[in-house]
């Protein structure tokens, strides 16, 4: 069976995407699950489940504390078909956009590329709201911020190759961030 990821290549795709678990085609419209934890739903990585079994026998290898299986409907083809293009379209519209300047802008299409990991040390930062707080702290909190941070730093990169240096400065995320004295 050929990768679901590789249907852009085919003339019609044929179904949604496969089980991650057993590799069964999940059908446009049909019922699906997946997972809570927001690891387990990164655009690149993201898993899809054709039933509850499957999800569950996902858990023990993602070491999971606390999830469950969220069900959730396949799109229509046409649906699906049109949100690929729509997809598409950004994307070349971003790069084209993009050509004519020569400051070296982090494009979204680009950051893509970029491996979208925690940039921040999420056992420190769950020890902190807990030592002040008490309270736990989600996993999806990890992701929010590691998304922000990323958007701050392709705008404090954009602010230093807009004064020619190839190094990023505290000054140039001093306008970015404006939180206290
Ligand atoms: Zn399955
Ligand atoms: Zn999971």
């Amino acid at each position: 069976m050929p990768p679901p990821e590789e249907s852009s290549a085919e003339p019609e795709a044929a179904y949604f995407r496969v089980c991650s678990t057993c590799r069964k085609p999940i059908p446009f419209s049909s019922r699906y699950y997946r997972c809570s934890v927001s690891t387990c739903n990164r655009s690149r990585t993201a898993l899809y489940f054709c039933s509850v079994p499957c999800w569950d026998s996902h858990v023990p290898e993602a070491r999971h504390r606390d999830a469950w299986a969220e069900e959730t409907r396949a799109p229509s083809r046409e649906a699906w078909q049109a949100e690929q293009q729509a997809q598409q379209a950004a994307a070349t519209e971003v790069t084209m956009e993009d050509k004519p300047r020569e400051r070296k802008i982090v494009s979204s299409a680009a950051s893509d590329d970029v491996p979208k990991e925690a940039l921040i040390v999420v056992s420190k930062l769950k020890a902190y709201i807990r030592n002040r707080s008490g309270f736990n702290t989600s996993d999806a909190v990890m992701d929010l911020l590691s998304d922000h941070l990323r958007r701050l730093c392709d705008l404090a990169i954009d602010n230093a190759s807009v004064d020619g240096r190839k190094t990023v400065l505290d000054r140039d995320f001093k306008p970015l961030v404006k939180l206290g004295p």
